[in-house]
């Protein structure tokens, strides 16, 4: 159920349907090396909700891609709001979207950058009291199932490389410029920052040091095939995380208990 596609009469029932629960898909607005359109997180994320919500019923949430990507603000075709805003405007988005029933919000990220973000966006809900209660599931910490695993020909692959190169074949293959693809190892980090990373210490230019070109990868052995079945895959790990966020009763009261002793302070 696509919020934008129901009407107003109907809005009830898929809350209704699908037991408060509603995807709230994260992507951006940023470059895919030479190959990919600008809105691959977007596309991805999308299909990814559409595919789960087939496997266990929720209400998609439209596009939102006001997320963190200041790191790609020096390529061509990039939107990079204030850092502060958003995430009032995820704030004030979950809000709206708990005030229409829909408790149970998940953060279906698409966009690798907004890793950090997603954790601290769950972290500060404990800062005063809500009536919902934000998920964030971690499907990239769960192993893809054998065959899916198997399919892939690259190690490195972070952006625009051979998975989300595949995906977009599957979804969008107009959109893919085969005949930009770099023959030249242009997807491999540049290690840059190797003396602090070996270190384990973390800058925010460490993307950049890496791939100032947004592309991490190789795209050249993608195919469509192969993005059909990580979409299948994923879309099932997803399912099973939403079946268990469904039957989870304990984090809100757990969240109203702490919201009640913070208060008494
Ligand atoms: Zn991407």
């Amino acid at each position: 159920m696509q919020w934008e596609d129901l009407t107003g009469d109907e809005f009830p029932e898929a809350v209704k349907q699908s037991e408060q629960v509603c995807l709230l898909p994260l992507s951006c607005l940023e470059r895919h090396g030479h190959h990919l359109p600008i809105g691959t997180d977007m596309f991805i994320g999308r299909e990814l909700c559409r595919r789960t919500v087939e496997l266990e019923p929720a209400v998609i949430f439209p596009d939102f891609f006001f997320t963190q990507i200041l790191e790609a603000r020096h390529m061509p075709g990039t939107v990079a709001v204030e850092a502060e805003l958003v995430v009032r405007l995820l704030e004030n988005t979950c809000r709206e979207i708990a005030r229409n029933g829909l408790t149970k919000i998940v953060l279906v990220n698409a966009h690798g950058g907004n890793d950090h973000l997603i954790h601290y966006f769950a972290q500060i809900q404990l800062a005063s009291r809500r009536d919902y209660v934000v998920y964030v599931p971690q499907p990239a910490y769960q192993a893809e199932e054998p065959t899916t695993a198997a399919q892939w020909e690259t190690v490195i692959d972070d952006h625009a490389g051979e998975r989300e190169t595949s995906m977009i074949l599957a979804l969008r293959p107009e959109l893919v410029r085969l005949e930009s693809l770099p023959q030249d190892g242009e997807g491999m980090p540049l290690g840059r920052l190797k003396s602090l990373s070996d270190q384990a210490i973390y800058t925010g230019i460490w993307w950049y040091a890496d791939n100032p070109t947004h592309y991490n990868g190789d795209g050249r052995p993608a195919r469509a095939e192969k993005g059909e079945a990580w979409f299948a895959d994923r879309s099932h790990a997803l399912a099973r995380a939403i079946r268990a966020i469904k039957d989870d009763k304990t984090s809100k009261r757990l969240q109203d208990e702490f919201y009640d002793q913070a208060e008494q302070h």
